[in-house]
């Protein structure tokens, strides 16, 4: 852990959100209940599911991919197939498809959008379990979360884009606690401090020591390295099932298509919970994540500001959200006027308790996302 004695670099806040690529929309694929991680026989394919991920894909993604060939190398040692079908290329299809490879089987990534356009390239890139429901899975969830947690751990220093940074929280992070609780010794102990350590700060706040993923540079790397291994990309958006069948001729099919899932799979439990990101230029003075109001994550590319909440498939940037969010987390450093937090941020009280309901809920509770009241 850092020192906290002395203030940390304080951001720039200057913000043109009419530059190109400044402002984001994604939309995260949440799924009630739990996200999705099993096998099933459908039309004489084995179908292994892995979507559903919510606001925690690049999180939990090499834990799953992990997941799905333990699930196929059971298959295949039965039935000696040695071909497989990934549907998506997203980090869910390209974590699973790199897995399959070291099973020795030939892949194939068939997909709508390809990396650069998914939501996965969007994600502002934080280790940590964010908008996602896994009732009843907690065992297998700690597999899960410890091999994802090790894998990206490996991997810094290696052209992956992952690296070690402290977390700032003015609040307790339940995303991060949830990760104490359910696989306690993986990440360090949070430390508790009198006072967040940066200008025009004055209260008190949480220090996490966590891991950033740049998906920009992640995704690139591992769809580079399955070219090189010979992966063939087939560039098709899937229609309904009849459509899927008749064009993949593997029987071993791995559907990693996110939200696309809810469509494609006729899954009632799936929710399109949008998020908004200001994407600033970048500062590489700020080694630290930051979250209170919004959240802030300086990467190599950008420094990332977000943490919206809204019940929508609309992925066109909002200009106004995104100089919202810049002027929220501006405001704590006092470089901004104050404001209240606004009613779709993930940490105003209405989302917060929400999140929190879900999470003590049984599984089977009906749940339907808080949507933003109309303006
Ligand atoms: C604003 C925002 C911030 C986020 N921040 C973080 C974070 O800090 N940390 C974190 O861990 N996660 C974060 N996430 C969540 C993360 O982005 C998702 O959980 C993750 O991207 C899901 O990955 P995926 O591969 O399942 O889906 P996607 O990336 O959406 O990929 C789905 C793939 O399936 C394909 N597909 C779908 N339907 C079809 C079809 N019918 N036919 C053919 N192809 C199809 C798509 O084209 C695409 O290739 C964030 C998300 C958002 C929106």
């Amino acid at each position: 852990m850092p020192s906290v004695d002395a203030d940390l670099p304080t951001p720039h806040f200057t913000f043109d959100a009419d530059a190109p690529g400044a402002c984001v929309a994604g939309i995260r694929p949440y799924r009630c209940g739990s996200y999705r991680l099993e096998a099933e026989a459908v039309s004489g394919r084995f179908v292994v599911h892995n979507y559903g991920h919510g606001g925690a894909g690049i999180t939990l993604s090499w834990g799953c991919a992990a997941k799905v060939q333990d699930l196929v190398r059971a298959r295949v040692a039965a039935s000696h197939e040695t071909e497989a079908a990934v549907l998506g290329s997203g980090v869910m299809g390209l974590t699973a498809a790199t897995l399959l490879l070291d099973l020795g089987l030939t892949v194939t990534i068939y997909a709508d959008r390809m990396f650069a356009d998914t939501t996965s390239h969007k994600a502002g890139g934080q280790w940590a379990l964010s908008l996602v429901e896994y009732h009843g899975n907690e065992s297998e969830l700690k597999d899960i979360l410890a091999k994802a947690y090790n894998t990206f751990k490996s991997s810094i220093g290696q052209n992956f884009g992952v690296y070690e940074r402290p977390n700032y929280a003015s609040k307790v992070s339940h995303n991060l606690e949830e990760v104490l609780r359910i696989a306690p010794g993986l990440i360090p102990r949070r430390k508790d401090l009198p006072r967040m350590p940066f200008h025009g700060h004055h209260n008190a706040g949480h220090l996490y020591q966590t891991l950033l993923v740049e998906p920009p540079t992640f995704l690139k790397r591992l769809a580079d390295d399955l070219n090189t291994r010979g992966v063939r990309f087939v560039q098709c958006k899937f229609a309904d099932q009849a459509h899927l069948f008749s064009t993949v001729t593997q029987k071993v099919i791995v559907n990693c298509t996110g939200y696309g899932a809810k469509k494609l799979w006729n899954d009632p439990a799936m929710h399109a919970i949008r998020g908004d990101l200001a994407m600033l230029p970048p500062q590489p003075s700020l080694q630290y994540l930051y979250s209170q109001g919004g959240y802030m994550f300086p990467r190599t590319d950008h420094v990332v500001i977000g943490g919206t909440f809204e019940c929508s498939e609309n992925e066109q940037p909002d200009k106004a959200e995104c100089k919202k969010l810049v002027r929220a987390i501006a405001m704590n450093f006092g470089l901004a006027p104050p404001m209240a937090i606004p009613e779709n941020y993930i940490q105003h009280p209405r989302i917060s308790e929400w999140l929190k309901q879900r999470r003590l809920a049984p599984a089977d509770t009906p749940c339907t996302p808080p949507c933003t009241p109309p303006p």
